[in-house]
């Protein structure tokens, strides 16, 4: 049983004690000072500042401390795709503590995947397993082959078998991945992810399928990837549709990549009501070198665009951990979660960022993060002092 905060009689001496930042708890309205203790990796206590004592301090001062981020739309099957990016490169190294790939890999290849991506990296990998069973494999018409592309029993039997790992199924549902296929694998991976109780991750891109029809399958705890890209139809082409789609609990995921996040749309949609409930990158192999780079530069984006930190925050931890279901063990600062920690410096200074379509816009906050704790253990950021 983990620690309860500075109640006992005798004083607790914990692993880590991370001291002297603003815990910034997306359960809580805004960060607030405080001390965090870790034991046996797992968060042991929130106590007031000075209040903790641990074997070892880290010292987080003029830092908000934030449950681990995760990046919800990755792709980290390297070297099995083409595009594939090693997790800890974006994952702990930029102080992202959890990716799910998303549908990099299929049924065909999750053993391989398994054995050489999720164990041996420091990061969690998770994984929205793609309705194709070549995933990401064999190219990007992966849903372009008619039924064969898709085996129903394989992909269920994985779900169940790794139900730590898989937390939901992928499908791109765009023009140049699903040649004539339609929205009948779209309606294959629905039956599969019911079955099993997971939500589908829905890429949406160039029309055809009309996103309106696509939305129209979807249902409570599903999410739409790419929700703000810049191209023809998007949410405004199908608003009425997104409108019902968000009220019965579908999720709008930023999911930034190289072509799919537009400052313009993204601008239109916070006016109109539609916040993103999760930012992901999509980052990968092309890409991380710009225009996405990171998950925390992301959420700067985020920000610049009107939402708090502490908002953007929220997004990538505490909705994210809802997503995939994990909300008890991810996602918050509360004891007795994993002790998965981002620290992130916020700097005030105009800040220029730019979207995937090449547009910029000046913000007021770099997030930029400055160190991670991955099970209770710190680990080197790349870039930080
Ligand atoms: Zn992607």
């Amino acid at each position: 049983m983990a620690g309860h905060g500075t109640s006992s009689v005798h004083p607790q001496r914990f692993d880590l004690v991370v001291a002297g930042g603003l815990l910034a708890d997306p359960l809580h309205a805004a960060p607030a000072p405080g001390d965090l203790a870790v034991r046996d990796g797992r968060i042991a206590a929130v106590g007031a500042p000075g209040t903790l004592a641990g074997e070892e301090t880290l010292d987080a001062s003029g830092l908000l401390v934030a449950p681990g981020l995760i990046d919800l739309h990755t792709h980290v099957y390297a070297p099995g795709t083409y595009l594939g990016v090693p997790p800890d490169e974006i994952g702990v190294r930029q102080g992202v503590t959890t990716v799910v790939d998303a549908g990099s890999c299929g049924s065909d290849h999750w053993d391989d995947f398994a054995d050489n991506v999720v164990g041996p990296a420091d990061t969690r990998v998770l994984s929205w397993l793609n309705i194709s069973r070549h995933g990401l494999v064999h190219g990007r018409r992966e849903l372009s082959h008619g039924p064969d592309d898709i085996d129903e029993a394989a992909t269920e039997k994985l779900l169940r078998a790794h139900p730590d790992r898989v937390r939901g199924l992928k499908i791109r549902m765009s023009a140049s991945v699903l040649g004539d296929s339609g929205l009948e694998p779209l309606r294959a991976a629905k039956r599969v992810a019911g079955r099993v109780g997971r939500p589908v991750m829905v890429h949406v891109g160039n029309e055809p399928p009309h996103l309106g029809d696509v939305l129209d399958l979807l249902g409570d705890g599903d999410v739409v990837t790419h929700a703000f890209h810049g191209k023809p139809g998007g949410l405004f082409g199908s608003e009425a549709q997104a409108r019902a789609a968000v009220a019965r609990g579908v999720r709008l995921d930023v999911g930034h990549g190289s072509a799919s996040l537009s400052f313009a749309t993204a601008e239109r949609a916070l006016a109109a009501g539609f916040t993103p409930h999760t930012i992901s990158t999509d980052l990968h192999h092309r890409n991380v070198e710009g225009p996405v780079h990171s998950l925390v530069e992301t959420l700067t984006k985020l920000v610049a665009l009107g939402l708090t930190p502490h908002e953007a925050i929220r997004c990538s931890t505490l909705h994210a951990a809802q997503v995939v279901g994990m909300e008890d063990e991810l996602g918050t600062l509360r004891a007795g979660s994993a002790a998965d920690l981002t620290l992130l410096r916020p700097t005030e200074g105009p800040v220029t960022l730019t979207d995937a379509d090449g547009a910029t816009r000046t913000g007021t906050t770099r997030l930029s993060a400055a160190a991670v704790v991955r099970a209770g253990r710190p680990l080197t950021v790349d870039g930080a002092p």
